[in-house]
């Protein structure tokens, strides 16, 4: 097995790494068991930001390392929230209090196309001069009345208008078929899959 440290301590994300990794024999640890310290996000790209922790992950531990970002952009807004989703609304950071500024923010506009974006990379090592960067992007509407109780985040007010469905009315396994997150993870395991 190849060992490789994941920028991340968030549970759900590296088990849903960790499956995906392991027929490729690759064993993923999470940053945490490394002790590594938390990584500056100074950048306004979410690329800048992953390959920031990637390389960050890797000089602290000596492994290759895999980082991810994702968030929401609306086009009305000139992307934002992009790299700021998350906290959006400040600290501390609240989905409902997110959500509610954003459709706030969004009174009155008739353009509500907005994307999930999400962003993969994997570096060898810390200098790695060619990084792996494995991205995908899910589009979809903002509309004002939440609608489904799963997913997380934007979810209940990101309409998917050819399905007629919201990210939360989609069932878990439908959503990783076609989410931003599950286009980036597969395209990065083919380019893993690629590697000497
Ligand atoms: P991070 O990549 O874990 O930092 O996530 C950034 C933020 O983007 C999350 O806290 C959510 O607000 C938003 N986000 C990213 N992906 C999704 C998604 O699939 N559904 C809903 N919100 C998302």
């Amino acid at each position: 097995m190849k060992k490789i440290v994941i920028a991340s301590n968030n549970a759900g994300k590296l088990r849903e790494i960790s499956r995906i990794l392991e027929p490729l024999a690759i064993e993923a640890m999470p940053q945490g068991a490394f002790g590594v310290p938390e990584c500056p996000e100074p950048h306004v790209t979410f690329v800048e930001n992953c390959i920031a922790k990637a390389r960050h992950a890797s000089a602290h531990t000596g492994l290759p390392a895999l980082a991810d970002d994702s968030g929401i952009c609306v086009s009305a807004l000139n992307g934002a929230p992009g790299v700021y989703s998350a906290r959006f609304a400040g600290e501390p950071k609240s989905d409902a209090r997110n959500n509610d500024k954003l459709i706030e923010s969004l009174k009155g506009q008739s353009d509500r196309r907005a994307h999930y974006y999400c962003v993969m990379v994997y570096v060898r090592y810390a200098d790695d001069p060619t990084p792996i960067i494995a991205e995908g992007a899910w589009h979809g509407e903002i509309i004002d009345t939440p609608r489904g109780d799963g997913g997380f985040g934007y979810d209940p007010y990101f309409l998917l208008p050819h399905l007629g469905q919201t990210g939360a009315e989609l069932p878990q396994d439908e959503k990783n078929a076609i989410s931003h997150r599950g286009q980036a993870l597969r395209t990065l395991v083919e380019r893993l899959k690629a590697l000497d």
